[in-house]
């Protein structure tokens, strides 16, 4: 693989799911972080960025029915901790499952979305939201 610093040029972790695997354990990561939080220091210079399927399953969810700020006008909507196949725990909303039969288990992958936009320059934030995997 490359150095570190051009694989982020090529694959900034906004558009692509990347994490992060320590070499010194084989843990993977995500976010990225600089420092594995199992080995500390024996990490430093062993993190490696690894690019995500972005797939995994639901390990537990929950209806949210009230939310602060701009969500507080929002339907009821669904926040899952998703377990990716890489190993990390992801929390994120669920999208895009009106019939949600959502359970424990369901396979959802990551989706890039627009979360919010704001000030006069319309900085646009994105984030991971999770959709169902059909068929599976
Ligand atoms: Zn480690």
């Amino acid at each position: 693989m490359a150095t570190a610093p051009r694989f982020w040029r090529q694959n900034p972790s906004r558009y692509n799911m990347v994490g992060i695997r320590c070499n010194s354990c084989g843990r993977n990561f995500f976010p990225p972080r600089a420092i594995c939080p199992v080995c500390h220091r024996k990490s430093v210079g062993k993190m490696e960025p690894v690019k995500f399927k972005g797939e995994g399953k639901i390990y537990s969810f929950t209806e949210v029915h009230e939310g602060l700020d701009e969500k507080a006008s929002m339907r009821p909507y669904w926040v899952a901790m998703v377990e990716l196949d890489e190993g990390p725990k992801v929390t994120g909303q669920v999208i895009d499952c009106d019939a949600c039969d959502l359970e424990i288990g369901t396979r959802v992958r990551a989706v890039l979305r627009k979360l919010s936009e704001e000030g006069p320059a319309g900085v646009i934030h994105y984030g991971y939201k999770f959709v169902p995997v059909k068929g599976k």
